[in-house]
């Protein structure tokens, strides 16, 4: 596939040659641990063990990569284990990071109770303060990690502005592109030198497996991942690959009917009594709105709110939800409803990441919107 071709047309095509031994238009799942060897050393195609490469694999890290405009994709177990892979990658005991002080809690969990205690500190940092972000970076710091938007409360970074501030310092930016997805948002061509995904949300975006990815530029960058993923061992198995890469391929059609419903959610929460305040970048009230405008194609599916009756109000209306689903995850093509707090987030409890107790977090599937409208009404109410 030619690189300059149109998003769809790179996640239709990109890394789905057709076999060429037997036309199979869609790569097999290679359910193999091992390839036989012609004579001692002699390999075919580079595939000797599965940990190393695998060709189902292969197909979707062709195409992952082509989707965040990269030269090179790598496939892993779950998004933290892309994450862990990255940090052995790029750190050793006594360096620094800055993270966001609203990521992912799992992200926060990561760098607080598992890299912290191998000697990695980390700073967090409000990430749409870039004077803040900047300030925290030390001589040791090798690693900024930005996500945008964040996860839940929507926070948007400017990835230009922070990566333009950092190009003299001596270290890397990795963007958590999970909520945007390449499809929205590209960090590569805004200067970032490192995408991550957990590709269990919108890259799959049918619920059906858990993974991860990481896409560079780079070459001397990618030698180094690649090592640290055939040596950690954290890697996608086959079939994940093959459904992942399924699940790419109607990313750009899925997004499209992700972004005109949550808008339409958006804009109902915004004006009704029960909801104090909406968080959602695509809404003109967002202290960030002109940042994403500028870096996001459209503003994505996830919509969070608080209620204005507070924390209980708020877990009762999570209870009531029919056809939103009430449970952990996003990017699904079913509607889901969470209370981060008591839910996704309970781990950030205490800490600075704490996310306010009467939030609801909704990611809004294709469902008719109709319908979903109708739910939270009723839920609401
Ligand atoms: C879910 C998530 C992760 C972690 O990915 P897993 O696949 O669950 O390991 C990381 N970042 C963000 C923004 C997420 O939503």
């Amino acid at each position: 596939m030619q690189p300059e071709s149109g998003f769809s047309t790179r996640a239709v095509h990109t890394g789905s040659e057709a076999d060429p031994v037997t036309g199979a238009v869609i790569t097999p799942v290679y359910a193999t641990s091992t390839f036989k060897q012609d004579g001692v050393g002699g390999l075919r195609n580079g595939y000797e063990y599965s940990r190393s490469a695998n060709p189902t694999r292969t197909a979707w890290e062709e195409c992952l990569a082509a989707l965040e405009n990269g030269r090179h994709g790598f496939a892993f177990a779950s998004g933290l284990a892309a994450e862990d892979t990255l940090i052995r990658a790029l750190l050793k005991p006594g360096d620094h990071v800055v993270i966001p002080n609203d990521a992912y809690g799992g992200t926060f969990r990561l760098f607080d109770k598992v890299a912290a205690r191998w000697g990695v500190e980390y700073t967090a940092v409000p990430i749409d303060d870039p004077g803040a972000l900047l300030a925290a970076c030390t001589s040791a710091t090798k690693l900024v990690w930005i996500e945008t938007p964040t996860n839940p409360l929507l926070t948007i970074a400017d990835i230009t502005e922070i990566t333009t501030a950092l190009a003299d310092h001596d270290l890397h930016v990795a963007v958590d592109n999970t909520f945007a997805t390449p499809y929205l948002q590209q960090p590569l061509d805004l200067g970032a030198d490192i995408v991550v995904h957990s590709t269990t949300k919108y890259v799959n975006g049918h619920s059906d497996t858990v993974g991860g990815a990481i896409a560079v530029n780079d070459d001397d960058l990618a030698e180094r991942i690649r090592f640290h993923q055939n040596s950690m061992g954290a890697v996608m198995g086959p079939f994940d690959a093959w459904l992942t890469h399924r699940g790419a391929k109607t990313l750009s059609v899925r997004m499209e009917r992700h972004c005109d419903t949550a808008e339409r959610i958006a804009a109902y929460l915004s004006s009704h009594p029960k909801v104090a305040q909406v968080y959602y970048p695509g809404l003109e009230s967002h202290p960030s709105h002109a940042v994403a405008a500028k870096q996001m194609s459209r503003f994505g599916g996830m919509v969070s709110f608080r209620h204005k009756d507070g924390e209980e109000a708020s877990v009762e209306m999570c209870n009531r939800a029919k056809l939103f689903t009430l449970a952990e995850s996003l990017g699904g093509v079913e509607s889901l409803i969470e209370h981060p707090a008591r839910m996704t987030h309970a781990s950030a409890e205490g800490s600075e990441l704490e996310v306010p107790s009467d939030l609801v977090r909704l990611s809004v599937g294709i469902e008719d919107a109709e319908d979903l409208l109708a739910d939270l009404e009723q839920a609401l109410d």
